[in-house]
């Protein structure tokens, strides 16, 4: 190995130090730490983020690349070399205040926000707001003065992502979900879910999250479970992933799909060649990527009646009073149900991408301008109306029930929707080779963990997101596969 590299791979182990310190304490604070101690860990915490940002930004690492990139001698050394001098570009292309600012104007805006979703009053966040986008409009321009500011930061959370791809793919949804919500509406079919909302015992609900982390193969000398306020997955490395889940007292179906998600997350970021441990390319890609994962995981695997099938007899096993009088196809109908309603992340399979496209377009509508943050509440309401058909009572269930803007993530939504698509695409293509019904009615995951692993996981970030959509998915992205698979599985559900 030449010099240059071997310097690189120690740059790479230094900056995984780091960034492992931050997670443990992130994650720590998302599941143990008491209540008041969050002075102290953000002392801590930017005193490690600046050593890692001194230690990635300076002449000695800009040096260190270009060497580095002319010496690389296999594919995975010029992937390392691509993927560290992407994130010093993204870095050094910011001025060093505005980064600085930004950091800070989130830290106030994120309770701010918080204050304003439990009081309902958007008056008093829309400030932050209005700095968050003027500060994401300033950037873009820092980054790609040439290119619409919303497009720059599209591409940030899912690289080769355009606008006009972005349109296309949410008209497509469009036009496929809103009829078929429609005719739904209008048959009326009723779907019984008075079950849903009772006692169901915590120690069964535990022993039922144990249950689906062992079919999905999560090694528990590798990921583990804990609980947090929102689920959420957190890999340190392919050898330590956690994930977390909330236990609700009288909704069983929450737990069993957020263990069934992050699951999902955790396979893939678990699941990167050993030969990328410790360095930049490790773990899982884009957000598109991860969540086509999760999804996968959650819905194309979890809500499938194959699957619901092998796992009614634990079901009815862990919980036999509460669904004493339930059948199968009840339960099946129930956990698939479309109905449309205020909240995006208690949204089903049906309705969920229309709760992203509202986000996408109003998004899109303030980074270009041609929205205030004044004129969003009413913007939203009317959105909602448009695309969903319910009335939005208040902000605290409407523009204001996601932490996402506030964190100054603009661009990030449709990551969400473009993961389900990819993922009904790759279970398409999976089916030409798998028998993927009858291997989920024998609770046998292997075959399409081993066939994910080989299109996706074990690349970590070695590939271009784009390629490595393209391996997932077994060809050219086509948004017709996700409208497809909704279409059938409304269509049987409801008896269209
Ligand atoms: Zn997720």
């Amino acid at each position: 190995m030449k010099d240059s590299i071997a310097a690189l791979r120690g740059l790479e182990k230094q900056l995984y130090a780091y960034q492992y310190a931050l997670s443990v304490m992130e994650f720590d604070e998302a599941t143990a730490a008491p209540a008041d101690s969050a002075d102290g860990r953000a002392a801590a915490a930017e005193v490690l983020s600046r050593a890692r940002f001194d230690l990635l930004i300076n002449d000695d690492t800009a040096a260190l690349l270009a060497l580095a990139a002319e010496e690389a001698e296999d594919g995975q050394q010029a992937a390392e070399v691509r993927e560290l001098q992407r994130q010093y570009d993204e870095i050094c292309n910011i001025p060093a205040e505005e980064y600085a600012a930004f950091a800070s104007l989130t830290q106030q805006a994120i309770p701010a926000w918080a204050k304003a979703k439990r009081s309902n009053d958007f008056a008093a966040f829309a400030p932050y707001l209005e700095k968050i986008v003027a500060a994401r409009r300033r950037q873009a321009a820092c980054i790609d003065p040439n290119r619409n500011p919303y497009e720059v930061w599209l591409d940030r959370y899912e690289r080769g992502l355009t606008i006009a791809r972005c349109d296309e793919f949410f008209a497509t949804l469009r036009k496929t979900i809103v009829p078929l919500l429609a005719e739904i509406q209008k048959r009326g079919c009723p779907v019984r879910t008075d079950f849903l909302e009772q006692d169901w015992p915590m120690d069964a609900q535990r022993a039922l999250s144990a249950n689906i982390m062992e079919l999905w193969g999560l090694d528990a000398a590798h990921v583990v479970l804990s609980e947090s306020e929102h689920p959420f997955t957190s890999g340190f490395w392919r050898g330590d992933v956690r994930i977390t889940t909330h236990y609700m007292p009288r909704d069983m179906v929450s737990n069993l799909y957020s263990v069934a998600h992050e699951g999902g997350h955790a396979l893939y970021d678990a699941g990167s060649d050993p030969a990328l441990d410790f360095t930049v390319l490790s773990g899982g890609s884009t957000m598109g990527l991860h969540e086509s994962q999760s999804r996968l995981f959650e819905n194309y695997v979890g809500r499938s009646a194959a699957f619901l099938r092998y796992l009614w007899p634990t079901l009815t096993d862990l919980f036999p009073a509460q669904l004493a009088g339930v059948t199968f196809e009840e339960f099946y109908r129930a956990v698939n149900r479309a109905e449309p309603g205020l909240i995006r992340t208690e949204a089903d399979e049906l309705t969920y991408a229309l709760h992203v496209m509202v986000r996408y377009e109003l998004e899109k509508a303030l980074i270009q301008g041609t929205l205030t943050v004044a004129e969003l509440p009413a913007a939203w309401n009317a959105k909602y109306k448009e695309y969903l058909g319910v009335e939005v009572p208040d902000d605290t269930h409407g523009v204001l029930q996601d932490i996402h803007w506030a964190c100054g993530d603009m661009g990030y939504f449709p990551s969400y929707a473009l993961g389900s698509a990819y993922a009904a695409q790759a279970m398409d293509d999976l089916r030409t080779t798998l028998d993927v019904d009858a291997q989920l009615a024998a609770g046998d995951l292997r075959p399409l963990k081993n066939a994910l692993s080989d299109r996706l996981w074990k690349y970590g970030q070695s590939r271009e997101p784009q390629w490595l959509v393209q391996s997932l998915c077994g060809g050219a992205f086509d948004a017709a596969h996700y409208t497809g698979y909704l279409t059938r599985k409304y269509t049987e559900l409801y008896e269209l």
